[in-house]
């Protein structure tokens, strides 16, 4: 299985450098019977998919890097700032039932609760809301901050975290959605900003952008 999908030229390329690299562009080009220019692509594309190496005067080689190695290399440079989606709040004077709207109309499973200016105060999920509505209360009257997680309690992430550090949060703590903030100095005060909101969607996208489709 290979970790991207080549196309039948390019495998022709790839087991050509295995068998008899390190060669060089022109000398592929002869073997094909194309011209040079014809196959920069190709080599553009496996080179930079890690899977050939290229040195000058020398030519190309097989890295040797199986897949897995080169998924791990690929998702071990990958920070939440480049696969985050954007951040969707409420104020912590809104109700249950605005709460509830929000999560429908916006299509997500989990809220950020902030304050003025955009500062995280709490986390309301899915089940949250459901648990307030148990209650036989009017949800119309029932502050959100009664059904919230608060901080301290709530599992960061940040932009230039690693994806797969944010991934294992997501696993260990057992939630579905971290809010993406940056740290800023209020009166000597640490407040936390959300800038972002990453899921167990941006992986599952991430999963199938690196899988080449
Ligand atoms: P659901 O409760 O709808 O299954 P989650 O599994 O994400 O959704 O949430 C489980 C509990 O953890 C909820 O009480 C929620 O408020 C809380 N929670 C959700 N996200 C976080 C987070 N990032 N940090 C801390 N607590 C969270």
């Amino acid at each position: 299985m290979n970790a991207i999908e080549l196309s039948p030229r390019q495998s022709i390329i790839l087991d050509m450098v295995k068998e008899f690299g390190p060669i060089t562009g022109t000398q592929i080009a002869e073997k094909l019977s194309l011209s040079r220019a014809a196959l920069r692509s190709d080599l553009a594309i496996l080179t930079m998919s890690g899977l050939l190496g290229a040195r000058p005067r020398v030519g190309y080689y097989y890295t040797g890097k199986n897949p897995t190695e080169l998924i791990a290399g690929v998702i071990g440079s990958i920070q939440v700032g480049d696969i985050q989606s954007r951040p969707i709040v409420i104020r912590e004077n809104c109700s249950v039932y605005d709460a509830i709207v929000t999560m429908f109309i916006e299509d997500v499973g989990t809220l950020v609760v902030v304050s003025e200016g955009g500062f995280i105060e709490g986390v309301v999920s899915r089940k949250d809301l459901l648990k307030a509505t148990m209650g036989g209360k009017n949800v119309n009257d029932l502050p959100v901050t009664l059904a919230m997680t608060r901080m301290p309690n709530i599992i960061l992430t940040f932009p230039d975290e690693l994806v797969i550090r944010a991934a294992q949060k997501l696993i260990n703590h057992q939630v579905d959605a971290l809010p993406v903030v940056e740290m800023v100095q209020l009166n000597q005060v640490e407040k936390y900003k959300v800038v972002g909101r990453f899921t167990k969607t941006n992986i599952t996208q991430l999963f199938v952008h690196l899988a080449g489709n």
